[in-house]
């Protein structure tokens, strides 16, 4: 299939709305019907547990990548059609992993689901860097502020390091005036720009109330912003909240969205596969 499966979203530095952009862009698709599987590949600082409610009871992908857990035991559905691989966020648990492990674990993932979204660490560390290679194409995110377009260029030059593709620019946490536009950053990037996503207060509600924005708030500006998004960078249409209830209806499955249950990849992946 020349369909892209698995997006790295990367930032030249933390803070700017990756896991925001990872767990909304996941969720939208998952709305829309799509199979997603979200990958907290932040090894350093682990926190996309905490925006879907999801608390891991045991295994998560430091298990999986020191050797004592296996993806299955670390894959937790997060709602229909939707599973998370969370991180530790044990500063031991960090020293122990073999990052490496990593293609594994997204090649596994790759054969079960539409698509695999990796939340990567800002940085220049291996573990930062080896997931922009794994991934079929990069979703660079980064706020209007000048420094993050600097920081930007340089994430790009880490990608070409690894032979990895730039899918392009989402720009975060824009205002309505006063910023350069992003059209503009992006074309000083010289990538292609996939979207922009104002400012919105119901980012921080969302992340308070442990649910993806697209689920907590549908119809503010930013899940508005993020559906377009999901739909420039793959062609899916997401329509929103009805469409989650229609997929909802068609899973045998009765998730509830603030409880995520543990270690069912095979049966939470097989449930929706369409021909399995
Ligand atoms: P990263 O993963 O890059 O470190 P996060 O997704 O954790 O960034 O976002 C950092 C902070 O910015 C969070 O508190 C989040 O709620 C907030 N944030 C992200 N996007 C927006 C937005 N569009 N509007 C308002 N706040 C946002
Ligand atoms: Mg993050």
């Amino acid at each position: 299939m020349p369909q892209e499966t698995v997006y790295a979203i990367a930032s030249g530095k933390g803070g700017v709305g990756k896991t925001t952009t990872t767990v909304n862009l996941g969720t939208a698709l998952a709305q829309a019907g799509e199979q997603v599987a979200i990958v907290d590949a932040d090894l350093g600082m682990a926190n996309l547990a905490g925006f879907v409610s999801l608390s891991p009871g045991s295994a998560t992908l430091h298990d999986v990548l020191s050797g004592e857990a296996s993806i299955e035991d670390a894959t937790y559905r997060l709602a229909a059609n939707i599973v998370g691989v969370p991180s530790g966020n044990e500063l031991a648990d960090y020293a122990e992993t073999e990052p490496d492990g990593l293609g594994e674990v997204v090649e596994t993932l790759r054969d079960r689901v539409d698509y695999v979204l990796i939340d990567v660490g800002a940085g220049v560390s291996h573990e930062s860097v080896l997931p922009l290679g794994l991934a079929d194409a990069v979703v660079l995110v980064a706020t209007p502020e000048p420094a993050a377009v600097q920081d930007v260029s340089r994430t790009i030059e880490l990608v070409d390091r690894v032979d990895g593709e730039v899918a392009g620019l989402l720009v975060t946490r824009t205002h309505p005036s006063g910023d350069v536009s992003p059209e503009t950053i992006a074309e000083k990037l010289g990538v292609a720009e996939l979207g922009s996503i104002p400012e919105d207060r119901a980012v921080r509600a969302s992340v308070y109330a442990g649910t993806p924005l697209v689920v907590h708030a549908p119809e503010s500006d930013a899940a508005v912003a993020y559906r377009e998004f999901a739909t420039t960078l793959t062609g899916v249409e997401s329509a929103g909240p009805s469409a989650d209830d229609a997929a909802a209806d068609d899973s045998s499955t009765a998730d509830s969205e603030d409880t995520a249950s543990h270690g069912d990849v095979s049966s939470a992946i097989t449930d929706a596969e369409p021909d399995a």
